[in-house]
């Protein structure tokens, strides 16, 4: 991709100017973290970190991103509702992977007890890179899909204002006045709001599932404000107060703290570390209940890597959309090269190509958040080691995608003001809403541009690494 900025990305006196603004806008704006050292509290904060410029992104595959995505919502959707497709995916992922396996635990716990949750909300973010190919044409390449907790919705519905401010400073005004409104923030809300009011209590409240530590807020805070601007009252616990305040009644409705519960939205449980037994046991009262929850815990399994990869296998598609040839194809479009390492020959085969040539590939396991994927030589030293084990089934192996780099500012607290070579990440936030079998919401809600310079291989905005940024269509 062209660099748009080549004139003033080496002005030191403009860039300097420019950041300055920069950071003034962001805080204006709301682009707020709390602090590393404070995130317990709202009273000393700090800007999101974010890029000084906006980036490139090919109009046709920002486009292709966008009318896919109403795709991938009924694939997610389709998933979720498919027991045998889920079991069978997943039955060698869990045998090795025991975060998996306790999640299917209380799937599994939840269908045969019969599911007293009749309206089903799925908020996901599909991510993808630009794969530069050798004659220097881009292709939109799935990264993953986000099923549970996918974040800066919020933040980002403030950042475009803050670009469109900077490039007027650094004299483009015909460019900034380029810039995409987006906000997903109200896409979402949109989604949440649905629900709770099929749900049918004006009483109810939406209850966000929060993390211990909560330096995000401010990216949640845009959302439930966009709730409470719709008269819906909206409660922030943790898993733990629902360990501690969480009850059924006989119709299994959830009451936490004396108020009935309309719609759980997560913004935890993604990881093993924050269960403990009784994390565990709010979840899976969460699970049993009436409420909508976003992700219900098959929609978080219909998000796990194993069944990303098993996705691409040639015919799956074809199964869980039947009908939507229109839908597969371009579903299938935007997927890389996908590998199965569960035993049998198939798995050998790719374990030791992967090893033979290990910078072609990354290797996942079965984890979200960002930061548990293994490149180059590590990629290499793992797979040798687990190549013989059962062990080997809890990760999948993917393509690795190799974007064009261009250059930008990453403007973070505390740090310097230095260019760096850098690639981004699409995300697309999709929003459906299902009562029984009808779907009577399904949209693409707005997108997230998220750049990190290339040295760091992996992780997120949250993970530190990546940072916001805004597409500029090219
Ligand atoms: P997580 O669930 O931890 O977010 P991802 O699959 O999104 O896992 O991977 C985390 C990061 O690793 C991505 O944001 C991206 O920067 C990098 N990454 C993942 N898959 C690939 C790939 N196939 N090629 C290049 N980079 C990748
Ligand atoms: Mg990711």
């Amino acid at each position: 991709m062209a660099a748009a900025w080549q004139d003033v990305v080496r002005d030191a006196a403009a860039v300097r100017e420019a950041a300055a603004v920069a950071v003034d806008a962001a805080l204006l704006a709301g682009v707020l973290m709390r602090t590393g050292e404070q995130p317990h509290a709202s009273d000393v904060v700090n800007y999101a970190p974010f890029t000084l410029l906006p980036s490139a992104v090919p109009q046709g595959l920002f486009e292709e991103a966008y009318a896919v995505q109403q795709d991938f919502n009924l694939l997610v959707d389709a998933v979720s509702q498919n027991k045998e497709f889920l079991e069978q995916t997943l039955a060698s992922t869990i045998k090795v992977d025991d975060f998996t396996a306790r999640l299917f635990r209380i799937y599994k716990q939840v269908l045969e007890e019969g599911l007293a949750q009749t309206v089903f909300l799925g908020i996901n973010r599909s991510d993808y890179m630009f794969d530069c190919g050798l004659d220097g044409t881009a292709a939109l390449r799935q990264i993953e899909i986000n099923t549970i907790a996918a974040s800066f919705g919020g933040l980002t519905s403030r950042t475009a204002d803050v670009h469109r401010l900077v490039l007027k400073v650094l004299g483009k005004t015909e460019e900034a006045s380029r810039l995409l409104p987006n906000n997903p923030a109200k896409g979402l809300a949109l989604g949440i709001a649905k629900a709770w009011e099929l749900y049918g209590s004006q009483k109810a409240v939406v209850m966000f599932l929060v993390e211990e530590v909560q330096r995000n807020i401010f990216d949640q805070r845009c959302v439930e404000n966009e709730l409470w601007n719709r008269n819906i009252r909206v409660v922030r616990k943790r898993f733990r107060d629902v360990f501690e305040q969480g009850s059924l009644d006989a119709s299994r409705r959830l009451h936490v703290d004396g108020q009935e519960v309309a719609v759980v939205y997560y913004r935890e449980g993604y990881v093993p570390q924050v269960y403990d037994q009784q994390n565990w046991e709010a979840r899976l009262l969460l699970e049993r209940s009436r409420a909508v929850k976003c992700p219900d815990i098959a929609t978080q399994l219909a998000g796990t890597k194993k069944v990303q990869q098993e996705l691409s296998r040639p015919g799956t598609l074809e199964k869980l959309l039947p009908g939507r040839p229109e839908a597969v194809a371009r579903i299938r479009a935007t997927f890389a090269g996908l590998y199965s390492l569960d035993e049998g020959e198939e798995g050998d085969r790719m374990a030791a190509t992967a090893i033979a040539d290990p910078d072609r590939f990354v290797l996942k396991p079965q984890r979200e958040g960002g930061g548990n994927n293994l490149y180059g030589e590590e990629l290499k030293e793992v797979l040798e080691k687990i190549k013989d084990s059962p062990e080997r089934t809890s990760y999948i192996l993917m393509d690795k995608i190799r974007p064009q780099p261009a250059l930008n500012y990453l403007l973070r607290a505390h740090s310097p003001l230095q260019v760096s070579e850098c690639i981004s990440e699409l995300g697309i936030f999709g929003v459906y809403v299902r009562q029984g079998q009808e779907l009577v919401l399904n949209k693409a809600a707005g997108h997230l541009l998220r750049t990190k310079a290339i040295e760091h291989a992996d992780g997120g905005v949250a993970a530190g690494v990546a940072v916001l940024d805004t597409p500029y269509l090219v």
